[in-house]
C-alpha cells in the first residue's frame, strides 16, 4: 500500500488528485483496480465533474447550507459539520484499471474532500 500526504489550505476544499493517482497507476502493470481510502473523520473522497469547476464550488457551498458550522451540535471539538460531511461523502472508492490507465468517464475526476482544514492529510493508495 501507498501512502499519498494532501496538504490542504482551507477548512472546506475539494482537491483534484486525479493526475497524481494516474501516475501511480501507470507504474501498475497488473492492477485491475484501485482503492482510495481515507484514514480521517472528517476529510472524504469522492469522484465528480473535474471539467466546471463550479461544480465543486456548487457542491461545498450546497453541504454548508445543508450542514452548517455552528454551536447546535453535542459533540464539544466544535467540528460535527465537518464530520457529518465527510460520512456523506464517504472514506473510499473504487475505481477499475484497464490497460494502465483509470477507467474513468469523460467529465470524470477524483476529489480529495477536506472539510476541517487546513491540515496535512493521509490518502491510503492499495492496488488490487
Ligand atoms: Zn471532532
Amino acid at each position: 500500500m501507498e501512502v499519498l500526504t494532501v496538504k490542504t489550505l482551507r477548512r472546506c476544499q475539494f482537491i483534484d488528485i486525479t493526475n497524481e493517482i494516474s501516475e501511480l497507476v501507470a507504474k501498475q502493470s497488473n492492477a485491475k483496480a484501485v482503492l482510495l481510502y481515507v484514514p480521517h473523520t472528517t476529510a472524504a473522497i469522492t469522484i465528480n465533474e473535474n471539467a466546471d469547476p463550479t461544480v465543486t464550488q456548487d457542491i461545498l457551498n450546497h453541504l454548508e447550507k445543508m450542514i452548517p458550522s455552528g454551536s447546535h451540535f453535542r459533540h464539544s471539538e466544535g467540528n460535527s459539520d465537518a464530520h457529518v460531511k465527510s460520512s456523506l461523502i464517504g472514506a473510499s472508492i473504487l475505481v477499475p484499471i484497464e490497460a494502465g490507465s483509470l477507467s474513468l468517464g469523460t467529465w470524470q475526476g477524483i476529489y480529495f474532500a477536506e472539510f476541517d482544514g487546513p491540515r496535512t492529510r493521509k490518502l491510503y493508495v492499495q492496488f488490487l
